[in-house]
């Protein structure tokens, strides 16, 4: 089968003044100068900042998205943000279902899935977030976990056009901690495999993004194991020195 175009995704979280778009040109102009023609980049700003990221990014190649949407379109929901709007503003993707939503908003698999379902009306790539937390891993139970939410959070009629997975094991992010390179290529395998099982060989185009501590020096070992299609960057894509360093590594 053939290789997946890499998809390097950066997770701003709530970091992020108008201040910061000065970094993101700095990708931008990377996106332009050549480095999007063999890597997809995207990086994910607050929600206050990506109509005017993805004015700044133009067409570089470098693209934008959200970091969660609501599942309605519009409505009575104060404070909530519809993939419409995201797509609106510019946005191409939209992470859902990261560990820290799930942890602080209590979101459960199946609003995920309606989120990533939300975001495909709207037209846009759901990055649909997994991961085992360290308990869990101890336990030896990593991978019943997340077929578990890949079950529950993946829509049905998924395929690589709209659908993107980050396996984020929770006890890596932020935390500087990753799993082994055999770990990883343990749970991407099996996650390949279930997806095959549900939505048969277009599942092969599914971009299985690792996310947790990726940083410049431990990139190149990450993105080369085996159904490691890209990489979902916390912290190191706050700075476009570090991302771009990812990015060339993919
Ligand atoms: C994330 O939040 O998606 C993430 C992977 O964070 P970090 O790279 O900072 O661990």
């Amino acid at each position: 089968t053939e290789k997946n175009t890499p998809l390097i995704a950066g997770n701003w979280k709530m970091n992020g003044l108008a201040t910061a778009l000065g970094e993101l040109r700095s990708m931008a102009e990377a996106a332009a100068g050549g480095l999007a023609a063999s890597v997809d980049l995207a990086i994910c700003p607050p929600a206050t900042l990506v109509a005017a990221a993805a004015a700044a990014a133009g067409d570089s190649g470098l693209s934008i998205g959200g970091q969660d949407c609501h599942t309605a379109a519009s409505g009575a929901h104060t404070g909530d943000i519809s993939a419409e709007m995201l797509a609106d503003s510019g946005a191409r993707w939209v992470i859902v279902g990261h560990s820290e939503r799930r942890a602080d908003h209590g979101e459960s698999d199946a609003l995920v899935r309606a989120k990533a379902e939300a975001a495909w009306r709207a037209g846009l790539i759901a990055i649909v977030c997994v991961g085992e937390t360290e308990a869990e891993r101890k336990a030896g139970k990593a991978l019943d976990v997340v077929g578990a939410q890949l079950a529950g959070s993946v829509p049905d009629g998924a395929d690589g056009a709209r659908l993107v997975v980050a396996y984020e094991p929770v006890w890596a992010i932020g935390t500087g901690l990753t799993p082994t390179v055999d770990d990883v290529a343990e749970m991407h395998s099996y996650m390949r495999k279930d997806l095959q099982g549900r939505f048969g060989p277009s599942a092969a185009s599914i971009r299985l993004l690792y996310g947790g501590s990726v940083k410049p020096g431990n990139a190149g070992e990450l993105l080369s194991v085996d159904n490691v299609d890209g990489a979902l960057v916390g912290g190191a894509s706050l700075k476009a020195s570090d991302f771009l360093a990812i990015a060339k590594a993919a």
